[in-house]
């Protein structure tokens, strides 16, 4: 069996041409050749198709050898050319090999010319090998699997080598909206292909002139050198036009929308870190402001460095997955007083900062409400909540659990949605699950509010209001939402053993929640002596360190198992 061979020959003499390919015949090959003897011709013959040799006759009177060498080694070609001449010296085969030849052979020592061939081409076999495995590795550390646009590190790379070329440089974030959502209610093989086909169209507007990158779950970003504000801010208006038209899916067509957040050096900085700290928060400005766009404003970026880092390492936080979760949460008992029962227990969320340590909510809840970031917490606070929940039933403990909303939850018309959802998912009774909204949280949009409490109230959650006593909300207000119990606020149960005028209106409250038809709860209980008076004033509930700190899990079986069935000490 002949092994097939394309050879162009670089030769003015035919007869030289056939002498040569017959030599290769008889060597095993099966040749097809092409006989050239301009270097237009060479030319037009590496474009037309691909070769496997090339062999050049070094005397010819109207292309010099070296000449053709040097066209071969500008069209990057990996091709081995081989240089055949009668009379060629010493000094000449060097500088051909020089040029980029890869061997020469006489022509009178012809037989030499298949061996030589058979060596070239292992070792353009080899090459490619090596070169098809360098690809794979480059294509996993630095392209995402998913979309196949470039990641992360490699935008991290050239975000950097853009900064040290020529400013400026404008780097623009993009975050999906609803995309979990739609991954969640459409599984991830079609999460996968949306991606993939946002990826596309993105790509088509970015051009050659940026990078777009995948920088993971529904986030992407586009790098684009040598640009400024306003051709950020145009590129952001074209990506999104370009993302109007529906994406079909699963026989579905889905809309998407995004935020796009920008950053601008040298006006914003001029690191690479720095840049998409604060691309990431213009982004999250554009999603709060509701606008598709925003440019990073240092005016109304009240973080400093340092909470930037903070909300980003939230961020990464909230990603993780349940093994390596850097978030946990603690569950304070609440007890029930008439009987001195465990009525319930009230989740409490920390951070195990890789850091800082062991982080209070106090550190991060407040930082996180500002941005959208705190729909992600309380979905986490949720979600584990109810978690632990289905735990505590299977356990046979049918503990309620309370989980703290914030107000920008209430601004979320799907929450109610969401919670359902939850509920369904761990087969959780819905009046097993209470959520806890402080009284400012409820005076900040009352009308939405008033919405998204009644579509809770309709699934059948318990609500309540915190921090009872702090705010300024009206009693006729109060009575028209649908809440289950009030949370006296701790300013006034702590100072209720000494202060008569805490103790006043400790009692007042106690009183009007019952007019109300409600549970009235105390917490900051820290010692016996509030505690009794507590009860001496009819208060149905308390929670405070006097009964229990904040548990994990573990600790609170333990606790329970001391304490049951007459929960106080
Ligand atoms: P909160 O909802 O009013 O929770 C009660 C806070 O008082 C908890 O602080 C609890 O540890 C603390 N506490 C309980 N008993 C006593 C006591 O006897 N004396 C004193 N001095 N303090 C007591 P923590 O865990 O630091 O939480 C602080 C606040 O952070 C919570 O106040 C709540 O508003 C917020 N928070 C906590 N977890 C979450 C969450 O998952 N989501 C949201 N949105 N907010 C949360
Ligand atoms: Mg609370
Ligand atoms: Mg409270």
């Amino acid at each position: 069996m002949k092994i097939p061979l394309k050879v162009i020959c670089v030769e003015d003499s035919e007869g030289d041409s056939l002498l040569l390919l017959k030599e290769l015949e008889r060597g095993g090959y099966a040749v097809t050749s092409r006989r050239v003897e301009t270097s237009e011709a060479l030319q037009a013959a590496l474009d037309a198709e691909a070769w496997d040799v090339v062999l050049i006759d070094y005397n010819m009177p109207l292309f010099s050898g070296l000449e053709a060498l040097a066209l071969l080694k500008r069209s990057g070609l990996d091709i081995p050319f081989i240089l055949v001449s009668g009379s060629i010296g010493e000094e000449l085969a060097v500088q051909a090999m020089h040029a980029g030849a890869h061997d020469y052979i006489m022509k009178d020592h012809l037989a030499r010319l298949a061996p030589a061939i058979d060596r070239e081409l292992k070792e353009v076999r080899e090459r490619r090998a090596r070169r098809h495995a360098q690809e794979m590795i480059n294509r996993l550390a630095w392209y995402d699997p998913v979309t196949g646009l470039p990641n992360r590190i490699l935008l991290h790379k050239r975000v950097r080598e853009a900064l040290g070329n020529a400013l400026p440089v404008a780097l623009l974030l993009i975050d999906l909206d609803r995309f979990k959502e739609i991954n969640d209610t459409l599984g991830h093989s079609h999460g996968d292909s949306l991606l993939k086909q946002v990826g596309r169209r993105l790509d088509e507007v970015v051009g050659k002139g940026g990078t777009l990158a995948h920088l993971g779950g529904d986030e992407f970003a586009v790098l684009l050198p040598e640009a400024g504000r306003k051709d950020a801010e145009a590129l952001a208006a074209r990506l999104h036009r370009t993302c109007a038209e529906p994406f079909p899916v699963s026989g579905l067509s889905l809309d998407v929308s995004f935020s796009i957040g920008i950053a601008l050096a040298p006006e914003h900085g001029v690191e690479a870190e720095l840049l998409l700290r604060k691309a990431d928060v213009a982004m999250y400005a554009a999603k709060d402001g509701h606008t598709d766009t925003s440019v990073y404003q240092a005016e109304g970026d009240t973080h400093t460095q340092q909470r930037l880092t903070l909300l980003t390492e939230l961020r990464q936080a909230l990603s993780l997955e349940n093994g390596d979760s850097q978030l946990l949460l603690h569950y304070q008992p609440k007890v029930g007083l008439a009987q001195s029962r465990l009525v319930g227990v009230e989740s409490l969320v920390r951070w195990r900062h890789p850091r800082q340590g062991l982080l209070s909510p106090m550190d991060f809840v407040p930082l996180a409400e500002r941005t959208s970031l705190i729909r992600m917490l309380t979905a986490w606070v949720l979600r584990h909540s109810l978690a632990q929940s289905r735990f505590w039933r299977r356990a046979r403990v049918p503990l309620k659990v309370a989980v703290n909303l914030s107000a920008r939850d209430l601004d979320e018309e799907r929450l109610p949605e969401q919670v359902a959802s939850l509920l369904r998912e761990f087969d959780i009774p819905p009046e097993s699950l209470e959520l806890e909204l402080t009284e400012s949280a409820l005076m900040k949009n009352p009308q939405a509010s008033e919405k998204v409490l009644d579509a809770l109230d309709g699934l059948g959650v318990a609500l309540s209001i915190d921090d009872f006593g702090t705010g300024y909300s009206s009693l006729a207000y109060l009575k028209r939402l649908p809440v289950d119990s009030i949370k006296i606020d701790q300013s006034f149960v702590k100072g209720m053993a000494r202060d008569q005028d805490a103790a006043l209106i400790v009692r007042s409250t106690v009183n009007l929640g019952h007019d109300l038809g409600l549970t009235v709860v105390a917490e900051g209980v820290e010692d016996r002596e509030t505690l009794d008076f507590l009860k001496s004033m009819g208060c149905d509930v308390a929670q405070g360190y006097f009964l229990s700190c904040p548990l994990d899990a573990d600790d609170l079986g333990r606790w329970r198992a001391k304490h049951a069935p007459g929960a106080t000490p």
